[in-house]
């Protein structure tokens, strides 16, 4: 992620129709737990299950947990860091996977659309590569998987399982065969726009610099042409980091429900990247008539948490910018390059000095999501290694993930609700969307995309 403060203008039109929000047994539950851990029969009904006997560490570790959004990827190629290695600053390893009982990642392949102009493509093909080469040394903790079947048999075989998303649209060159071929790789979700507006999509990281050109609907006819492609492969489709408008307009096109995989909520935290009520409840109908609707996993990212740090990060921004841009030209006058573990370091410097918010106000936006768009619809997307260690107090690892089902059950939360937060509620959206696609499949074929090469004269 990128912490730029900006405000945005809310939607402009309500998106809601009526669809029934029925309750739906968490297949998942059949899962096994962590080496550690006793496994529940698959005939086991957990909804009748006296949850008041179970601890939230026995909860917790009964789960499968799925995590939608980290950052690591970049770790992993620039800085030749391996998951066995101890975390060192960062947030991620296996012994804190292991520790936390984190089933499941998405790794976000995330291309700095500044830094790697002219090159998308290979970086996010490098980025790729780095999640494969993570798996490859460590074939017998981890295991690579494109499905939600795929999780779950990881799981069973008592291995994290790691997955893929692109965060920016930018990184296919505004080519749908390139699409398909991330697909074909293993990339299972996309966020629309990083911060970054690209050539069919806005992003409510620019959407109010009038000095970039964004589209008049939200998504151009190719951007609609990339969800609808994106619906058709059974890539989940995310709207964390899209402008309002962009937001909205994808929930007309799409046919599959959606996901936010990194986002908070703005009533709680008013910054551009969370979701108004108005949207949580949106993306909770996402989806066709039939659909169970979509999730919105909540960032840990403090600045997204709380108003008081939110806002001391606005302040602070201009000194944070004009910090990086002198380290930029010193590096450029020297001949070095300026990468983007650079900048962090100086964004950290910064931010290091914001007080944390506490735990309880991560909850907050939780028990927030799951009170207005239902507990359906709430999960979670850490952006682990994405924020620069800027996590709420006591959460700096998944060795940390049972303090948040400890404090989710102190606020009366369900062992089986608890376990949809941590990661069925996600694997549903997963499958559907993989249904969604088989559907779509059986009545088109796969279009060549006849408006490219890209023409930014179409908007
Ligand atoms: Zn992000």
């Amino acid at each position: 992620m990128q912490s730029h403060a900006q405000s945005t203008v809310p939607g402009p039109f309500r998106y809601t129709f009526p669809k029934p929000m029925t309750a739906r047994v968490v297949s998942t539950l059949l899962l096994f737990a962590s080496p550690l851990l006793i496994s529940q029969t698959p005939s086991a009904n957990t909804s009748k299950m006296p949850s008041k006997t179970q601890s939230p560490a026995e909860v917790h570790r009964s789960a499968l947990v799925i995590d939608t959004h980290a950052d690591t990827p970049q770790r992993f190629l620039d800085e030749h860091f391996d998951l066995a290695d101890p975390r060192n600053g960062g947030n991620l390893n296996l012994d804190s996977i292991h520790k936390g009982n984190l089933g499941a990642e998405f790794f976000s392949i995330w291309v700095d659309p500044r830094h790697y102009k002219g090159q998308y493509a290979r970086r996010t093909l490098e980025l790729i590569d780095s999640v494969k080469q993570q798996v490859a040394r460590h074939p017998d903790q981890i295991q690579f998987v494109a499905s939600p079947e795929g999780i779950e048999e990881a799981h069973r075989n008592h291995k994290f399982a790691a997955l893929m998303g692109i965060e920016g649209g930018h990184s296919i060159e505004n080519s749908i065969p390139l699409l398909r071929q991330y697909y074909a790789l293993g990339v299972r979700y996309m966020t629309l726009t990083w911060s970054n507006s690209n050539d069919w999509a806005d992003s409510s990281g620019d959407i109010n610099d009038t000095t970039i050109p964004h589209t008049k609907e939200g998504l151009t006819e190719f951007g609609k042409d990339v969800v609808y492609e994106m619906n058709r492969l059974g890539m989940m489709v995310d709207i964390s980091h899209v402008s309002d408008r962009t937001f909205y307009r994808t929930l007309v096109i799409t046919r599959a429900p959606i996901i936010a995989s990194h986002s908070g909520a703005r009533a709680l935290c008013n910054a551009p990247r969370n979701m108004t009520d108005d949207m949580l409840l949106a993306v909770a109908r996402s989806g066709g008539p039939n659909s169970k609707g979509g999730v919105v996993q909540v960032n840990f990212f403090s600045g997204f948490v709380s108003q008081a740090y939110w806002d001391a990060l606005k302040a602070v921004q201009p000194e944070i910018d004009k910090a990086i841009a002198e380290a930029k030209d010193k590096a450029k006058a020297e001949g070095r390059e300026f990468k983007f573990p650079d900048e962090e370091k100086i964004q950290r410097s910064y931010l290091d000095r914001i007080p944390r918010p506490p735990l309880s106000m991560l909850i907050d936006h939780i028990d927030h999501i799951a009170k207005v768009a239902g507990v359906d619809h709430v999960g979670l997307g850490s952006d682990f290694d994405g924020v620069y260690g800027q996590l709420p107090e006591g959460l700096d690892s998944p060795a940390d993930l049972p303090k948040i089902t400890a404090a989710l059950m102190a606020r009366g939360y369900s062992a089986d609700d608890c376990r949809k937060i941590l990661g069925g509620n996600l694997l549903r959206v997963f499958r559907e969307v993989e249904q969604v696609a088989k559907e779509l499949q059986a009545k088109d074929r796969p279009r060549i995309t006849d408006k490219q090469p890209f023409d930014k004269a179409q908007k």
